[in-house]
């Protein structure tokens, strides 16, 4: 294969970020053992040494030399892989230049403190218990803004932080759409009753040796390279994490009830390690190895489980192994599989939000989070919004604050510009769909018979390989010739819900 960077203030920069993807990989193993593995006390130490690594890797990052060439580079003649390189550290020295060291270490103390407040203020449902937290938080979110620069509003800063190029004016069109045709379809939805609301499947109990057999088995189904560049684990919360293009680990969680929130979890964790996987593989050890946005990245994840793990014919292809393994199953059909993985209810929690309701949970958290950013809202005036927007978006008040604004850890993580990319990526899915199915009309047979080769080779083609060589708009321009549209999603909630 042709080498893919030539130049040599390139291959320079590359030696030396080797060092750099080195800590990096440290970083990722240390991350993964303490969610997978860590007895509890080792907290302490782990996360002393995870902060050393992250001020050692911050110090190679502006090592004046490694900039200077990175500013070099950018004069000279390159090819776009090259091009990506330049792009894509140019933007991490931006970011570690911009917050002086005692700002990092303010905003590193506000979040631990925050992030205990807030277990208690959840636990005690006691919203006063985190509100002097949160408000810290968005002066800090907020004096963060004006470190990075931004030309219209101070969240387009923090927007960027977690989707490169994303501005609140391409937010403020797409959650117009969705707030506008999304109510409608679900009032129908409910009305109509062909997806029901609960289903006695979300009640059953199962064995957690033989859901995980159900699990393995599925990811064999997707050929997912278990034992050889992966590995399925157990975790508090579901993730996937790339040490490197060649060992990319997911996890999920055996609640001991309602079988499709593992299943579905692990499906979508599928969905992130198979972006990691399929990258070019020339790419090891440069920075434009990884998917180049959370947005894209939840855009892969989604595509597997709401288009292909929410599908009728994913629930024939699983029927066989569901039943084989769950004594319950054999009362139960193919459809009524489909229908509980389908179930569609105004609920207050994102996290188990069906694909009808979920952008509105979103909706809600991005109306807050340009209020405080933009407006400068108070922390004592988000728990009652709260409960009014989502009243207003799916007529259900929360009775505690726990399943209302209490419900994610986010905020206390100091991650204020987080949430949307959750919205970008399962528009895109709905997107993706939308040109596979142009491209293979079989698509859906395909995933019937278990077929996922083509489907694989697609995904590896359109998006995958590109790594971070591209950022996010262009990417989708040069592979699909638009940018983000919410109506993709649109037509398929109403072709799926309602055709
Ligand atoms: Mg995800």
């Amino acid at each position: 294969m042709e080498e893919v960077f030539q130049n040599e203030t390139i291959k320079q920069i590359l030696l030396k970020y080797k060092t750099i993807w080195a800590i990096e990989h440290a970083q990722s193993v240390l991350g993964w053992d303490l969610e997978v593995n860590m007895p509890k006390e080792g907290i302490t130490e782990r996360s002393v040494a995870q902060g050393e690594l992250s001020v050692l890797s911050q110090k190679l990052i502006l090592d004046k030399k490694f900039v200077e060439l990175v500013e070099k580079a950018e004069g000279k003649d390159l090819n776009d892989y090259e091009r990506g390189i330049v792009r894509v550290l140019k933007r991490s020295i931006k970011i570690a230049k911009a917050f002086p060291p005692e700002f990092v270490r303010e905003i590193s103390e506000v979040r631990s403190k925050a992030t205990m407040a807030w277990a208690e203020a959840k636990e005690k449902n006691d919203f006063k218990l985190f509100e002097s937290h949160l408000d810290k938080i968005i002066e800090l979110s907020r004096k963060a803004a004006d470190y990075l620069g931004y030309d219209e509003h101070p969240y387009d800063a923090l927007l960027d932080l977690y989707e490169e190029g994303l501005r609140t004016v391409d937010l403020e069109q797409v959650f117009a759409k969705l707030e506008k045709d999304l109510r409608p379809i679900l009032e129908r939805i409910l009305e109509e009753g062909k997806f029901p609301r609960e289903h006695p499947l979300e009640k059953e109990k199962y064995d957690i040796e033989a859901m995980k057999k159900i699990n393995l088995e599925i990811l064999r189904l997707f050929g997912y390279p278990l034992g050889i560049r992966g590995r399925l684990d157990v975790s508090p919360h579901p993730f996937t994490t790339g040490f490197g293009i060649r060992d990319v680990r997911i996890t999920t969680r055996y609640e001991g009830f309602d079988f499709k929130r593992t299943l579905l979890a692990v499906v979508h964790e599928f969905g992130h390690a198979l972006y990691e996987l399929q990258q070019d593989e020339r790419f090891m050890f440069s920075p434009i190895a990884g998917g180049v946005s959370l947005g894209i990245h939840e855009s892969q994840s989604r595509f597997w489980e709401n288009i292909i793990g929410r599908s009728r014919e994913f629930a024939e292809l699983v029927y066989p192994i569901l039943k084989d393994n769950l004594p319950f199953i054999s009362n139960y059909t193919p459809e009524d599989i489909y229908l509980y993985f389908n179930t569609v209810r105004p609920d207050f929690i994102r996290v188990e939000a069906d694909e009808v309701t979920y952008n509105l949970h979103i909706l809600l958290r991005y109306k807050l989070e340009k209020l405080m950013i933009n407006e400068g809202l108070r922390a004592s005036e988000v728990a009652e919004l709260w409960n009014d927007e989502m009243e207003r978006l799916l007529g259900i008040r929360p009775r505690t604050y726990s399943e209302g604004v209490l419900q994610d850890i986010h905020w206390a993580h100091a991650t204020i510009g987080y949430f949307p990319t959750y919205t970008l990526g399962t528009l895109l899915a709905a997107q993706l769909r939308a040109y596979i199915l142009k491209d293979i009309p079989d698509f859906y047979g395909k995933v019937q018979r278990g077929e996922f080769e083509p489907v694989k080779e697609w995904l590896r083609e359109k998006v995958h390989r590109y790594g971070s060589v591209y950022p996010p708009k262009e990417l989708l321009e040069r592979s699909f010739g638009e940018g983000l549209n919410p109506k993709y999603f649109i037509e398929y909630l109403r072709e799926k819900y309602l055709g």
